[in-house]
């Protein structure tokens, strides 16, 4: 169809005519750098200094099970689920971890017996989020082995499934799938904040892990923390990070504190600009021109997520996943990820997430400028075919 035309025609020009010759524009992973605008605004409010005499030891000041949880990090990480309302926090361990990724293998680590003679299957429902393939098969362990798509899986006997919700790649607000008697559950909730979804509960479950990367944007600090129910999980976890890296960087701890200190301190402090606000106003900005263009341009599908009532902004929302989810209008031999490279957008094939090269994930949470250069690069695909 047209598609297949317009792909074999790459048209990266603008309708006025000029060229357009900036570099491909990278949203195939989801690099928050968007929050970067309201932390500059922020000023030195989240500044830290550190003496040469800090933090020097292995271990840190609290009496957390997890010995290398800083206490600072540990009250604050409390005080902001209490805020958002979006997980229960007492009665849970918390362990931290180089960020949530870390805390991904450590969780599969805990969970898988140490008894079997196989390795306990790992599952999560296509699409799924597509690093957990490697994250469960990478080292190659006896202990646990990647089972593909949850949907699928027929196996008696025990399991570990992972569920993301909301989803990533396609925002979906997820339980699980599998109905075993034997499995253990992952609940991934990188995306379950308010500028996303709406916070209908409290999660409450057995395994729940955070980052704060998809929180406040600050990917570059590494850090994510489980909040785990049972005391043997939450030590096998904390014994997972010491023999990887004996423990997280203090500084990056600390200043993990602060931040979440601060994002606390805006939801309370009418004096300060409340970090969900503004960066659920620029989601739904963003989601707006977006599907504004896909309506336009009449090639690609995006689903609509429902309207829910969220606790914490005390209104009834729609979601605005920190991922679009494109799905191509033409047949099933459609390359869209190619299709979007032609037009200088980089994008993650559904293939990647265990699903069919007609969908593709793009990332919403890149800085404004590239956001617009890439409306404008996905407008022109609607003047390529209508020039044809
Ligand atoms: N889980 C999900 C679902 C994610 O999307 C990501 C980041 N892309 C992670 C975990 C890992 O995040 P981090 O290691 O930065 O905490």
């Amino acid at each position: 169809g047209c598609l297949v035309m317009c792909s074999s025609f790459p048209c990266a020009t603008p309708e006025n005519g000029t060229r357009d010759t900036s570099p491909t524009i990278v949203l195939d992973h989801g690099d928050p750098t968007m929050y970067e605008s309201y932390w500059q605004k922020m000023g030195n409010k989240c500044n830290i200094t550190f003496n040469g005499n800090d933090s020097l030891s292995y271990f840190a000041n609290g009496k957390s099970l997890c010995w290398f949880l800083e206490s600072k990090l540990e009250e604050q990480i409390k005080r902001l689920h209490k805020i958002v309302g979006n997980a229960i926090v007492d009665n849970n361990y918390i362990v931290v971890g180089t960020g949530s990724s870390q805390l991904v293998q450590a969780a599969l680590y805990a969970l898988s017996p140490s008894d079997q003679l196989e390795p306990i299957s790992v599952v999560s429902a296509s699409p799924f989020y597509s690093a957990y393939p490697d994250m469960t098969d990478f080292v190659r362990s006896g202990l646990h082995k990647w089972a593909g798509d949850a949907n699928l899986f027929e196996k008696d006997g025990p399991y570990i499934e992972l569920i993301t919700s909301p989803n990533n790649p396609d925002g979906i607000i997820r339980e699980p799938v599998v109905n075993g008697e034997q499995g253990k559950l992952i609940y991934d909730l990188a995306y379950y904040w308010p500028q996303y979804t709406s916070i209908t509960s409290p999660a409450n479950h057995d395994v729940m892990l955070f980052t704060i990367s998809k929180c406040t944007g600050h990917a570059g600090s590494r850090i994510g923390w489980a909040l785990v129910k049972d005391k043997e999980v939450a030590g096998k976890m904390t014994k997972f990070m010491e023999i990887s890296t004996i423990g997280v960087s203090k500084e990056a701890q600390l200043r993990a504190g602060k931040i979440l200190e601060v994002v606390s301190d805006s939801c309370l402090d009418f004096t300060l600009e409340n970090f969900f606000e503004y960066s659920r106003s620029l989601m739904t900005d963003r989601w707006q021109r977006l599907r504004q263009v896909v309506t336009d341009n009449d090639i690609f599908f995006i689903q609509n997520y429902p309207r829910q009532y969220c606790l914490f902004t005390k209104d009834v929302c729609e979601s605005h996943p920190a991922f679009a989810w494109l799905i191509c209008k033409g047949g099933e031999e459609e390359d869209c990820e190619k299709l979007l490279k032609e037009h200088k957008i980089q994008t993650r094939s559904g293939r990647r997430f265990g699903t069919d090269s007609r969908k593709v994930r793009i990332s919403m949470l890149s800085r404004d400028e590239d956001f617009n250069i890439f409306l404008k690069r996905l407008m022109t695909i609607k003047g390529c075919i209508n020039k044809k």
